[in-house]
């Protein structure tokens, strides 16, 4: 049966460049500080986010609880949106691993915080109160419709935090897909952040990994946290190979997946029951409704037709394009959802 998985864009295959980079990679021991291979990805990483130095993580996951860990001690506090993949989808690993105490403040749908809630929830000396210590944004936002944030608008973040002696980290796990929908560099996306997290398996296809990019002190401790959580890697060559060549070759195209992620959208809109907002759309990912009917029904006989995507809510559902779907599928899978759709009624 043709499947048309559009659940996440971390279900990315390599391409065969990435699995003959594997096979010509100079290895070593990278907790030593010796696989070549290695360092030359947090070199390219670090150049591309224009930051000091990078560090090569397990997952997006890793990346954001070994910054997090390496900014704040127990019982500080971390300002972050209400709808932040950190808040929502890390197991809450800052308060149980490190005693980090969330705020979250509400997000806009653009995926921003506006400035004036971010100061307010800033902490003042008191006897009674935690510490701020740190802002996170997240960039592209996943659960706000994949929403680019803007070099400006982080900028902005950036001289708040710098006015109340605060670090900011920013989640970019698709940074490169918020660049590529800006039309500007990555480096310009991540200018005065303190650290920046960003993702090689999803969109740019590599099998496994993160890189935190930062100023070097900084780096060098996330690098002790990274150790601590037992996220040291020995020959990891074998993954940062892979990531050399997502970041060398897998960038440009993810305007293709902005693209059919835009005609999902527009197509979801035309058809009877389904509903969306395709203008939303910017970047990879798509939300819609279905408007009535039993969601469940929907769900069982789209996956039933092959096309597979999670559901978000009671009634809505989430589409992400990546490297494995071309324009083919997305008719595909609009034919069949418009056949989910009238038969769940
Ligand atoms: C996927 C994602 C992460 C986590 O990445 P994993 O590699 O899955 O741990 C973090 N932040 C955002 C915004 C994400 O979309």
């Amino acid at each position: 049966m043709r499947i048309v998985d559009l659940r996440s864009d971390t279900v990315t295959l390599p391409p065969p460049a990435m699995r003959e980079a594997i096979l010509r990679a100079p290895l070593g021991d990278d907790v030593y500080g010796e696989d070549p291979t290695v360092r030359a990805l947090e070199e390219l990483a670090a150049e591309i986010t224009g930051k000091e130095a990078a560090l090569l993580v397990t997952s997006g996951t890793m990346g954001n609880l070994v910054s997090i860990l390496a900014h704040c001690g127990r019982g500080d506090e971390v300002i972050l949106g209400d709808r932040s993949h950190t808040f929502l989808y890390e197991v809450g690993g800052i308060a149980a691993l490190g005693g980090i105490h969330p705020h979250p403040v509400p997000n806009e749908p653009d995926g921003t915080i506006p400035l004036q809630r971010i100061e307010a929830a800033i902490r003042p000396e008191d006897i009674h109160f935690p510490r701020t210590r740190l802002i996170c944004l997240e960039n592209t936002h996943n659960r706000c419709w994949g929403a680019p944030l803007t070099p400006g608008y982080t900028a902005e973040v950036v001289s708040l935090a710098r006015r109340h002696g605060l670090a900011v980290h920013l989640d970019g796990a698709r940074i490169f897909n918020a660049a590529v929908s800006l039309g500007v560099e990555v480096r310009e996306l991540v200018g005065g952040v303190d650290s920046v997290t960003f993702c090689l398996s999803k969109g740019l296809a590599a099998p496994v990994g993160s890189v935190i990019c930062g100023e070097r002190g900084f780096i060098e401790e996330a690098r002790r946290v990274r150790k601590m959580v037992g996220g040291g890697m020995r020959q990891a060559g074998i993954i940062a190979a892979c990531g050399i060549v997502a970041l060398r070759t897998m960038v440009e195209r993810l305007a293709e997946d902005h693209e059919n992620a835009a005609a999902l959208a527009r197509g979801i809109a035309d058809v009877d029951g389904l509903a969306t907002e395709p203008e939303r759309v910017r970047t990879n990912i798509v939300y819609f409704q279905l408007v009535r009917g039993d969601p469940g029904e929907f769900h069982r006989r789209a996956r039933a037709g092959g096309v597979l995507f999670h559901r978000t809510g009671p009634r809505s559902f989430r589409l992400v394009t990546h490297y494995g779907i071309a324009r083919p599928d997305v008719d595909y899978a609009l034919s069949v959802l418009a056949d989910a759709a009238r038969h769940s009624v």
